[in-house]
């Protein structure tokens, strides 16, 4: 029985970065692969995409990676999906040109500092990017049908870098995909500025938008180191709120995550307040845990102990109190 591999995202996702498109967020998270994860130049709406050419491209690794021939960005990533030659499914709309899966990157202007941020090695080297006019490329996109929700009703939007509310144009965004049709969305959002357009779609049952809210911390001294910003008060006001929005549709549409950073919050007694605070006073159902992406690649993954068990920990505690509960990136190759 051969065995062959394929990516969903590789086949048919875009990374909208502020200088080129990419296969994937992915690219984000392994700066040392970075380069590789790259389809074409792009800086804008001057730029004209050649989208046969972005397809070609794709086409090719798409080939490669059936065969066993898996790119050296993508080794290792946990979307690799394994399938054999007398499967039922052969995936063979991996190789129709079209996306199901855009990441909005072009700009990472943001409100807060966060240690860990995928978007901190960008700053360091261009500063602040605000990013290109992404409207007439989301125009291309959606009257082409490059984007196709008829391929896929499920096709996605996500916010993948800086602090997507406070775009200037972050509720055109959302407007202009659900006026296409565009049901499904994934806002990584640091809490700090409250959007009405986010609380707007959390209530609506017929869009689902995952919001996810990276808290880190149970007090305003251990969020302060984190995120290097005095907004603790903002942040679990905003989550009360959205939370109280996600209960009139889904209240598992609202996600907080605490993203384990040795030496900073890696204490029991931390984790139990963030716990408490989340479930008991603001009303949230869903929890994310993960650990810190820098620090784990710098320990080539190898994690110690004492940080599984914080891990293992917050599960127990959130099956426990009948909370829904997810193990992001870094933790879920841990297999815990
Ligand atoms: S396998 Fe992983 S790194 Fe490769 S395209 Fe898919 S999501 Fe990106």
């Amino acid at each position: 029985m051969v065995k062959m591999y394929r990516c969903r995202y590789l086949a048919h996702g875009l990374y909208i970065h502020y200088d080129c498109f990419r296969h994937c967020h992915l690219s984000i998270h392994s700066p040392n692969e970075r380069n590789n994860n790259y389809i074409i130049p792009y800086t804008g709406p001057k730029d004209k995409v050649d989208w046969k050419r972005v397809f070609e491209i794709k086409n090719k690794l798409v080939k490669e990676m059936r065969e066993g021939n898996i790119p050296a960005f993508c080794q290792g990533c946990h979307w690799i999906e394994e399938f054999d030659e007398n499967s039922s499914e052969q995936f063979n709309s991996d190789l129709d040109n079209y996306l199901d899966m855009l990441w909005i990157g072009h700009s990472n202007e943001c409100n807060a500092n966060c240690i860990y941020c995928f978007s901190y090695q960008e700053i360091l080297e261009h500063r602040t990017i605000k990013g290109y006019d992404i409207f007439p490329l989301f125009k291309e996109l959606l009257e082409k049908k490059i984007y196709n929700l008829e391929k896929n009703p499920g096709a996605h939007i996500s916010f993948a870098m800086g602090e997507p509310t406070i775009l200037k144009k972050f509720d055109d965004i959302i407007k202009i995909f659900e006026k296409y049709g565009n049901k499904f969305f994934a806002l990584y959002t640091n809490g700090i500025h409250y959007s009405k357009m986010t609380q707007k779609v959390l209530e609506n049952p017929n869009v689902e938008i995952k919001v996810v809210i990276s808290l880190d911390a149970g007090t305003k001294e251990v969020f302060k180191k984190v995120k290097k910003v005095d907004k603790f008060n903002d942040v679990c006001n905003n989550i009360k709120k959205y939370a109280q929005a996600a209960k009139k549709a889904n209240p598992i549409d609202l996600g907080v995550k605490y993203i384990i950073i040795p030496n900073i919050n890696d204490t029991k007694e931390e984790i139990d307040k963030w716990f408490d605070l989340c479930v008991n006073k603001l009303g949230v159902k869903y929890l994310i845990a993960d650990v810190e992406e820098k620090w784990f690649v710098r320990q080539n993954g190898e994690v110690p102990e004492y940080v599984k068990e914080l891990l293992r920990y917050i599960r127990k505690r959130s099956i426990d109190a009948g909370i829904e509960f997810e193990f992001y990136d870094r933790a879920l190759v841990l297999n815990l």
